[in-house]
């Protein structure tokens, strides 16, 4: 059974699938995610009634659905404000967008489901990095590479909400493939992460912990391993939806159309830098984009 339970002074957490966090002020909340879908919101919104508590605001860590699922429940209810950065706030606003994105067009209805395209809500304040959260002492921390704009929230309890800026251990070693949005981002993010002062750092999947470092190490090794994939796939000039095939079966994935354009979209973001480097080679074969590596 989910419920919040205390870490440090103000700040909770509720742990399940996504951790919703919130930091309570004289009765008055303000959560960090909401959730999958309404049926979450709606959870959290009894989790935070029986506390006692009046959510204010929400702040998304970034737009992806199993973050900002519940926004539409709990801002009907409570009419609460919701807070996201300049880049995410669009997608939060217009959901529709993500699988639009992903599939590079109007997308089939395969990839338009809840799990890729949360219900709409509307984001009544945009925060930049280092933004303070008036009265409430939130200071936001940019943690791009997983999302553009994924940002964490830091609690004066000395409490740092991660987002998905890392995974767990045992959650990296299950999922193999971890999404990411901007792969030099994402290791300058836990470069970041290693150094910064916290008592308490709070991933949204995965276990609450005090020391991060091992926890980047093992996503900075996940990453850098499947750069490396990718470079051993691309010695025979391949296409970029080969590069995802060949990965999903060393990886033991199921594939379907969502799993199909996220693992294309992580192998895109990898890609990027390859090809500015000239470590990879892009190249035309009969109309077809060709890749491979340089050596
Ligand atoms: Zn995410």
């Amino acid at each position: 059974m989910m419920e919040f339970i205390n870490i440090k002074g103000n700040t909770w957490a509720a742990c399940g699938p996504v951790n919703i966090g919130a930091y309570v002020f004289n009765g008055e909340a303000v959560l960090i995610d909401s959730g999958n879908d309404s049926s979450s919101g709606r959870k959290i919104l009894r989790l935070a009634e029986e506390k006692n508590w009046k959510i204010k605001l929400i702040i998304n860590t970034h737009f992806h659905a199993d973050h900002v699922g519940g926004n539409a429940f709990i801002q009907k209810r409570t009419e609460c404000g919701i807070a996201a950065s300049a880049r995410e706030a669009p997608f939060i606003d217009m959901p529709e967008m993500e699988p639009e994105i992903l599939w590079s067009g109007r997308a089939p209805k395969a990839i338009s489901n809840k799990f890729l395209q949360a219900e709409p809500s509307n984001v009544t304040l945009l925060l930049r990095p280092g933004t303070l959260i008036e009265g409430w002492g939130l200071v936001i921390v940019p943690l791009p590479g997983h999302a553009h704009g994924q940002i964490g929230v830091l609690t004066p309890d000395g409490v740092l909400f991660t987002a998905d800026s890392v995974i767990s251990e045992r959650i990296l070693n299950k999922y193999g493939i971890p999404f990411t949005a901007d792969h030099c981002s994402a290791m300058e993010t836990f470069d970041m992460l290693d150094s910064f002062k916290a008592d308490f750092f709070v991933p949204s999947h995965g276990d609450i912990c005090e020391d991060i470092v091992p926890v980047t190490d093992a996503n900075r090794r996940c990453l850098n391993a499947l750069r490396e994939e990718i470079l051993e796939i691309c010695s025979e000039p391949s296409t970029r939806d080969v590069i995802v095939g060949k990965l999903a079966q060393r990886h033991g994935l199921d594939m379907n159309l969502p799993q199909y354009v996220l693992i294309q979209s992580t192998v895109a973001a990898i890609l990027s830098p390859l090809i500015d480097s000239g470590e990879i080679l892009c190249s035309f074969n009969e109309g077809t984009l060709s890749l491979k590596s340089r050596s």
